[in-house]
């Protein structure tokens, strides 16, 4: 086994990184980004970044050129992908669900006329997607969704309620699961849309996380007119939809989380170095040392169990259940270790910073922000769950049989 990349490979990194050095504003500040508190211009700068991967020919790397994409290999995307999340995460951030998620699920299950329109589109930064799949009852229990779409002619009639909804408020495009059959129940008769977000009756509210940013929102769907061919995959397909776009949501991150990571550990050892505590550095404290090992050993895990899970995307095409495992390996470690850099700073640990950057005094907004860790993408004892029923064929859990 080993994990080490092809000389070709390790030259691509380094042209990769030169351009990223010249590519980024030259006032560019990463602790200093626009918030969710201000969607346009965080809209923006992400439009702005992504047109400029795509210019340069690094966006989308491994898809078919006849969507925009450069036909390279898995790898080279991947590569860029790391490098992004160890320079300028706060960039990359607000492109995860449209890249993570539309992407691929168009990509695999669009038709040929969606891949022409959406893939174009995404690549070069026009669009931003989010996803509506969590309702008020309907969260670890997607299966539950009740918000319906009614065929009315050539469109559907959709009218309901998701919730949790992240960056709703100024997304372009969403990922919508509803319900198409009225008399079914739970994973039939579930169909998934790709909806405008700027049609009459769709009304997102933001909503107030513990960070104080607005990242989230609820949305309300009144009689909104969404064509039939807004449907992916085929009607009553829902569940199929649903169930793949959340494996690439889990596959994909654990490689581009981990080189985020990686750079945040960095962080803490430079931050216990100068910090003191009775006129001593509490990096000489054993427990912030066995506090910042832990932290390391955990991204190795992440890092390497990534490695692993995308050589085996790589083989098959598709991501599968293992997702779970990644999924875990970053939320509760990074709970953990922002928690760690909260208590290094002592009482000053109290007062915030500014948000985006963990250095500077921010690690608060990093702290605060990822209580959210284990609920996003599927709260920890889901994975847990998928785990025991899908890769140690454990009995199904009882509450969903
Ligand atoms: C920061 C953030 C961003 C989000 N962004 C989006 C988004 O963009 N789009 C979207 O659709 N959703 C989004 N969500 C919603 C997220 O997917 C849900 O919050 C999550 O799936 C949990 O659902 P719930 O909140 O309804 O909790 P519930 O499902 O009600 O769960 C409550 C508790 O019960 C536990 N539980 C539930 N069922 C089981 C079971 N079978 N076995 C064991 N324990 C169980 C859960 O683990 C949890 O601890 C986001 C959430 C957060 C925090």
């Amino acid at each position: 086994m080993d994990f080490k990349l092809s000389t070709d490979e390790e030259v691509f990194r380094q042209e990769f990184r030169e351009w990223l050095k010249a590519a980024l504003p030259h006032d560019w500040d990463p602790y200093n980004q626009p918030t969710f508190n201000e969607p346009l211009k965080t809209r923006d700068a992400y439009r702005a970044f992504q047109k400029k991967l795509f210019e340069a020919g690094y966006a989308g790397m491994h898809y078919d050129e006849a969507y925009g994409g450069q036909g390279r290999s898995l790898m080279e995307s991947v590569i860029v992908s790391q490098e992004l999340g160890r320079a300028c995460i706060s960039l990359v951030i607000p492109g995860v669900i449209t890249h993570g998620m539309a992407l691929p699920l168009i990509y695999f299950c669009g038709t040929n006329a969606q891949k022409k329109y959406f893939i174009p589109k995404i690549l070069d930064g026009s669009h931003l997607w989010c996803q509506g799949f969590s309702e008020p009852d309907a969260g670890s229990d997607v299966a539950n969704v009740s918000t319906m779409a009614i065929r009315d002619g050539d469109n559907y009639i959709v009218n309901g309620q998701k919730v949790w909804t992240s960056m709703a408020h100024f997304a372009d495009y969403c990922l919508l699961v509803v319900r198409t059959d009225p008399e079914s129940r739970k994973h039939k008769g579930l169909s998934y849309l790709l909806v405008d977000m700027s049609l009459a009756g769709i009304n997102p509210r933001p909503m107030t996380q513990i960070t104080g940013e607005a990242e989230f929102n609820e949305v309300f769907f009144d009689d909104v007119c969404v064509p039939v061919d807004s449907l992916i995959g085929e009607e009553g397909q829902g569940w199929q939809m649903a169930i793949t776009t959340l494996m690439f949501e889990r596959a994909m991150g654990d490689v581009v989380i981990s080189a985020a990571y990686e750079t945040n550990v960095a962080k803490l050892i430079q931050m216990a170095g100068q910090t003191k505590n009775a006129g001593h550095p509490i990096i000489e404290d054993p427990l912030v040392r066995q506090q910042i090992a832990q932290s390391y050993i955990e991204i190795m895990a992440l890092k390497y169990h990534g490695l692993r899970n995308f050589s085996s995307h790589i083989k098959t095409g598709i991501p599968g259940p293992e997702g779970s495992i990644g999924k875990l390996l970053w939320s509760e470690p990074n709970q953990r270790l922002t928690e760690a850099a909260i208590d290094m700073q002592g009482p000053a640990g109290q007062v915030a910073g500014g948000p985006w950057s963990i250095q500077n005094g921010s690690w608060q907004y990093a702290f605060l922000r990822s209580k959210g860790n284990t609920i996003e993408a599927g709260t920890s004892e889901i994975q847990r769950n998928i785990i025991g029923e899908r890769v140690l064929g454990l009995p199904k859990d009882a509450s969903r049989v």
